[in-house]
């Protein structure tokens, strides 16, 4: 490490802003710049010329292939690679890159899931260059961060929704900003995406069928010890896991990705890493490279990460913390309260505008977080609920009700409380930051929404995110910009809103039982449990005509995510139930077949020694071991009838509902039998390692 030289290394592998201006011609940079911060149109010359110091730079660089990279709905990145090779009429060959390349690809996108896009226009889909986020050299290939588009632009990918809603909420809180006499040009939200995974022993990891299939072990007793202990959390790295975590530094690094914390987490085997927030489609490419790089890396170690939500029951799971906030290009951090009271008036409206956007839109954002690794997690008292609430801190609480009852605030003078006239005290991280139960929490200067799992694309609730205050502004800067009493008008509003939506505000613990029933019982606060309750709201009315009404989906476009969510839930799930099938066939039944074997052997054999033995212990484990293996068998054939069942199922809504209500119920009660059996049976004749021996295999 000490060799490293940091600010050398940073964004070695990126085409980044310090490489253009160095390499491309003034002109040529300006105009790039105009299209990256500005959104304007790029043209062909100028392409042309980025494409060709692109090449030159890639080449210097070791890369000998291009690839448009980008994020088709399966979640995971995608890429294609062409080298640079041209033939030249030499016989030999040349090294090529036109802008058209650069700006365009048509990658064979037929077998990327398109939930019947592609069916009803074109067969063929195109990927186009996202010039606001830098292309970089990652194993020889430049790959330039596309979006992916049917042929007649319908987005197939989580990049271009994204990008949309980015310019959704920038149209409308620059229409607030200008009635408030902004200087800015714009506004960009921002994210910073804490992550959290697991490492295992990768030699373990090659004996676990269930985790090489599906991420998460399906079965496993409880060790001894779990996290009870409280002794992993921000405990001493091991350094077996400070070697993968220096690595993958330096690779994230290369990559300017800005990795910057790294602890233990709750769980034994479980770490978080944490990046400097980025414009919010630049962090989603980072978080979806880091992701990928962490699987690398840990490869390279002997070691697996493992990404999935819940990759061990009875311990905690995995999930990521999005970190977002709102900023104009002069560095106003629009969720800041100010140093004047105007300032702070402007605040106070964003505030409103996001505490009006979860509560109008609970279901989007419970939904972009929705899938069949997460449901373990949502709800399961480790995680927040799968109830969205807002926690804003006792001392923005206060103010708040201040406001809405037209009271005097203890933090200024007892008089009554009045926009554009009070300052308000600077929210100290420590003041806001207390409740880790909330799902929405305001933390200083940002709302970190802490319910997506760990393997989510930050880019599905990062979308919605964005909508749903986007709408709030909207409404706003449709009552305000006909106002001719300004700074009444938007006193009323502002305290109308707080009032309207106070029952999304809840400080207390998310985690209780008492909770759910005060929620949806006295709130009236959506409780969607699980992935096939959340995805259907997605084509409620007021969701479909709010995500169309800002240009952020066509009808289409929603109806196929849909669909294309739910089918990922379904398929996940019956790999999940096909993998027990044979892990119980295969190798649970024989294993505890042979050791009852072996123990109704020495029982016979002891006897005939002398009759006067009990062999309690063999007596008896057998007897139980017995039962529970003829549980197993009922169990398992249950679960097959399920799976045969829901082969014949077409219809992907009542598929989900089948996963929800037979499938899953099935598969945990096979579980808990196979789960008592291996307390029973020998560790030598057990089939697979232990949770004890995954949990505390890295050292
Ligand atoms: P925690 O206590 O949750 O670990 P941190 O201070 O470490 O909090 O920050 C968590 C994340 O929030 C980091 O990725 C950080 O860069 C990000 N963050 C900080 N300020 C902002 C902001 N204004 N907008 C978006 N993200 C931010
Ligand atoms: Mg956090």
């Amino acid at each position: 490490m000490s060799t490293v030289n940091i600010p050398e290394l940073f964004g070695s592998l990126v085409f980044d802003d310090r490489v253009m201006k160095e390499r491309l011609s003034e002109d040529i940079y300006a105009s790039l710049k105009k299209t990256i911060d500005e959104n304007v149109r790029l043209d062909e010359a100028v392409a042309d010329a980025v494409a060709e110091e692109m090449k030159n730079w890639a080449l210097e660089n070791g890369a000998t292939h291009f690839t448009h990279w980008f994020q088709p709905l399966t979640g995971v990145t995608a890429e294609k690679h062409d080298s640079f090779i041209t033939p030249s009429s030499d016989g030999g060959v040349i090294m090529e890159f036109s802008g058209k390349e650069l700006i365009k690809g048509e990658p064979d996108a037929s077998s990327f899931p398109s939930g019947g896009l592609r069916a009803t226009f074109e067969a063929r889909g195109y990927t186009a260059w996202d010039p606001t986020s830098y292309a970089f050299i990652k194993d020889h290939t430049l790959c330039i961060p596309t979006a992916f588009c049917s042929f007649s632009g319908e987005a197939l990918d989580k990049k271009t929704p994204l990008l949309r809603s980015m310019q959704a909420i920038n149209r409308q809180a620059m229409r607030i900003l200008k009635i408030f006499g902004t200087d800015a040009k714009y506004v960009k939200t921002s994210v910073g995406a804490e992550q959290e995974y697991f490492l295992i022993d990768q030699e373990l990891w090659k004996q676990r069928p269930d985790l090489k299939y599906t991420g998460r072990t399906l079965f496993g007793a409880m060790p001894p010890k779990g996290q009870e202990m409280d002794d992993h959390y921000f405990g001493v790295i091991k350094p077996r896991v400070s070697e993968f975590m220096e690595d993958l530094n330096i690779e994230l690094w290369k990559l300017g990705i800005l990795a910057k914390t790294e602890h233990n987490e709750v769980a034994p085997a479980q770490h978080e890493l944490a990046p400097i927030y980025a414009t919010t489609n630049i962090a989603t490419d980072g978080n979806q490279l880091t992701m990928e790089i962490m699987k690398k890396v840990a490869n390279r170690h002997g070691l697996v990460c493992l990404l999935h939500e819940k990759p061990f029951a009875g311990v905690n799971g995995s999930g990521k913390h999005n970190n977002w906030s709102i900023a104009t290009d002069t560095g106003v951090n629009l969720l800041s309260p100010g140093k004047t009271p105007y300032e702070n008036a402007q605040f106070l409206l964003f505030l409103a505008a996001v505490i009006q956007a979860v509560d109008d839109y609970q279901d989007l954002l419970r939904l972009s977080v929705a899938t069949a690794g997460n449901d373990h997690r949502l709800g399961a008292n480790e995680a927040p609920p799968a109830i969205i609430s807002v926690f804003l801190g006792e001392e923005l609480t206060a103010i708040i009700d201040a406001i809405k009852e037209d009271k005097p605030y203890q933090g200024t003078e007892e008089v009554k409380m009045k926009l554009g006239v009070h300052s308000l005290p600077r929210f100290s991280r420590d003041t806001t930051d207390r409740n880790r139960t909330s799902p929405f929490a305001f933390t200083g200067n940002k709302f970190e929404f802490r319910s997506l799992g760990s393997s989510n694309s930050i880019a599905c609730c990062n979308i919605m995110l964005n909508t749903a205050v986007a709408e709030s502004l909207r409404q706003y800067a449709d009552e305000l910009e006909k106002s001719t009493d300004f700074e009444n008008d938007l006193h009323e509003l502002i305290k109308r809103v707080f009032k309207e939506h106070e029952r999304i505000l809840f400080d207390g613990n998310g985690y209780g039982e008492e909770w759910v029933k005060e929620a949806t019982e006295v709130r009236g606060l959506s409780n969607l449990i699980t992935t096939a309750d959340a995805m259907p709201k997605l084509l409620d009315k007021k969701n479909m005509d709010m995500l169309q009404s800002h240009k952020v989906f066509t009808e289409a476009e929603i109806h196929s995510r849909c669909e294309i969510m739910l089918e990922n839930y379904v398929k996940t799930v019956n790999i999940e139930g096909l993998t027990m099938v044979d892990m119980v066939r295969k190798n649970y039944l024989p294993a505890i077949e042979r050791y009852l074997y072996r123990l109704s052997q020495t029982t016979v054999l002891m006897r005939q020694v002398s009759e006067n033995v009990k062999c309690k212990y063999e007596v008896s484990t057998m007897e139980r071991l017995s039962e529970l293996t003829d549980y197993i068998m009922d169990a398992v054939i249950e679960l097959e009838d399920a799976l045969a069942e829901f082969k014949t199922i077409g219809d992907v809504f009542k598929s989900s509902e089948f996963v929800r209500d037979t499938m899953l119920p099935r598969m945990d009660k096979l579980r808990k039998f196979v789960d008592e059996a291996e307390m029973l049976t020998s560790q030598r004749d057990w089939p697979f390692p232990s949770y004890g021996q995954l949990l505390f295999s890295v050292n």
